[in-house]
């Protein structure tokens, strides 16, 4: 059957059933949904928001070497920026939320993201793996105040900068973060728990014989501190000052100085959610059939880390994400379930395109120029303005506008940085000329992040008459930023 636009038939429950719902925007999710919108399926991909950073691990990191088509290498946000405009290219529906929800135990299966329920005929799962934390007694107190799970992501903030910093794990992650952090950092202390690194021995070689990092072999890190002892507790808001270690050798514990620890100890598949549904091996990866995407459910698939303890790569993910896709095509039209959603034809249609052609034209143009821009300066600094870049125009609007500023802070190569990006956009849009909103890079402003005392990136931080009335960290749903400017908006401030 083929439909125009966006019509949908309805299952039982009334709802809308897709013909597949993709889980997951790492390299699996959007190659599956890539391949899927080509087949006219019109997939509906839930790329994940508080579960993950849309886009996936590889928005953490900075040069993708290994990935085919690119011989000078790839930035891992612009490599998923890139997968995700294909995507969308293509007709895929993205909706940046979570799946909180699934019914996968009959068809058509239901899956319940934060804003939306829908149905489905088809499921495929590609909701990869998460960094793993340690679970230290003060870890709470320090996460994302001293402890962090992204070098590439926290490195850069000022805190950071001329510190000692110590960095957890012995693979290849690891490694690569020391390393990195020797960009900022006076010394780089590596912990590792066994008596040799699991890293690759050219990874090895690079941090032996790197003057700044030294490495701790039978070292377990048993919890991190204040101003407080290790273990006290309530810091009181104080800075991380170091890392209590204990050597596994000899039992010995000391107490090292450090301003910063990041931790690069591994990932565990995110399949919570999936929990009692579908087949899980002892580790939590889901099973599948060896060689294809098929697991113990019919009309459910799995692609990527979530379902691969072996290779865990980007291209083995975007390889399964493809079969996945393939198989669900297959699937339905073994079935005769599948709605082809061919693009709208006629004059309307045409009118439709040329419009978005337009309005893409505009966008492009309007980034152009805000790039060639950069940061306010006198000359250009224009108080009636919503949108400003720079500690200039920060400044100028902390002392002379009444409206509530909203301030971004970003470092470069931060991927969640990148991720907030559309976010924010869309909420910020909808306040024109109520609020003013400001985009500052910690790297070129480090005397503004260190006043506001920035530890990590993204940031957002709403001022009003001179007053900080709200600090988030990370990317967070729309919601939560439109309901923050809102009470902003009619909060009372001092004259
Ligand atoms: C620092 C680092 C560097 C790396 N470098 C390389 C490299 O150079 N080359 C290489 O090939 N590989 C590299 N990898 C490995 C590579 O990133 C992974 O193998 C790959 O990203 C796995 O892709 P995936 O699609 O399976 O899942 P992921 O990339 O893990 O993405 C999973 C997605 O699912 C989403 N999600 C989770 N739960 C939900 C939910 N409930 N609802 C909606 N969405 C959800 C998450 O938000 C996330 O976006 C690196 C990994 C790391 C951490």
């Amino acid at each position: 059957m083929a439909v125009n636009g966006e019509a949908k038939a309805n299952g039982a429950s009334g709802l809308a059933v897709e013909n597949v719902v993709i889980i997951g925007s790492g390299p699996a999710g959007y190659t599956a949904a890539i391949y899927a919108a080509r087949a006219n399926l019109k997939p509906l991909l839930f790329e994940g928001l508080r579960s993950g950073p849309p886009g996936g691990q590889l928005v953490t990191t900075t040069e993708v070497e290994n990935f085919p088509g690119f011989p000078e290498g790839v930035s891992g946000p612009q490599l998923m920026a890139n997968m995700r405009a294909q995507a969308e290219r293509w007709g895929a529906e993205l909706e940046t939320e979570d799946v909180e929800a699934v019914d996968l135990s009959q068809r058509p299966f239901t899956i319940t993201g934060s804003s939306r329920t829908v149905q489905a005929h088809s499921v495929i799962i590609a909701t990869g793996a998460t960094a793993r934390r340690l679970g230290l007694p003060s870890e709470d107190d320090f996460w994302s105040r001293g402890i962090s799970a992204c070098a590439i992501c926290d490195g850069a903030a000022p805190i950071f900068k001329e510190e000692v910093l110590g960095v957890i794990g012995g693979g290849d992650s690891a490694l690569e973060e020391a390393v990195y952090l020797t960009k900022y950092a006076t010394r780089v202390h590596l912990f590792v728990r066994g008596n040799s690194m699991r890293a690759s021995k050219a990874m090895q070689d690079r941090v032996l014989s790197h003057p700044k990092v030294q490495v701790h072999l039978n070292s377990a890190v048993l919890d991190v501190y204040g101003d407080g002892a290790a273990g006290a507790g309530d810091t009181q808001g104080s800075p991380l000052k170091g890392a209590r270690v204990k050597n596994l050798e000899t039992n010995e514990v000391t107490d090292l100085p450090l301003r910063g620890i990041f931790y690069a100890i591994g990932h565990k598949p995110n399949t919570e959610l999936f929990r009692g549904a579908i087949m899980l091996d002892e580790a939590g990866y889901i099973k599948t059939q060896p060689g294809l995407p098929t697991t113990n459910l019919e009309g459910v698939f799995a692609a990527g880390d979530v379902q691969d303890h072996e290779w865990r790569q980007a291209v083995t993910a975007a390889g399964t994400g493809c079969s996945a896709a393939l198989a669900a095509e297959r699937f339905l039209a073994e079935r005769g379930l599948i709605q082809e959603v061919r693009p709208a034809g006629g004059a309307a249609a045409a009118a439709q395109r040329a419009a978005a052609a337009e309005a893409e034209e505009a966008r492009s143009a309007a980034a152009a120029r805000a790039a060639a821009a950069g940061d306010d300066t006198l000359a250009t600094f224009d108080i009636n303005a919503t949108s400003h870049r720079g500690s200039y125009a920060l400044r100028r609007l902390y002392h002379e506008s009444e409206r509530p500023i909203v301030v971004k802070y970003i470092s470069p190569s931060c991927g969640p940085c990148k991720a907030l990006g559309p976010i924010l956009a869309r909420v910020i849009g909808e306040f024109e000329r109520d609020i003013h909103f400001v985009e500052v890079d910690i790297s070129a402003s480090p005397e503004i992040a260190e006043s506001a005392n920035i530890m990590g990136t993204p940031t957002v931080q709403i001022f009003k008459g001179k007053a900080l009335l709200e600090t988030v960290r990370g990317v967070q749903p729309k919601s939560e930023y439109r309901r923050r400017i809102q009470v902003a908006l009619e909060a009372k401030v001092e004259a």
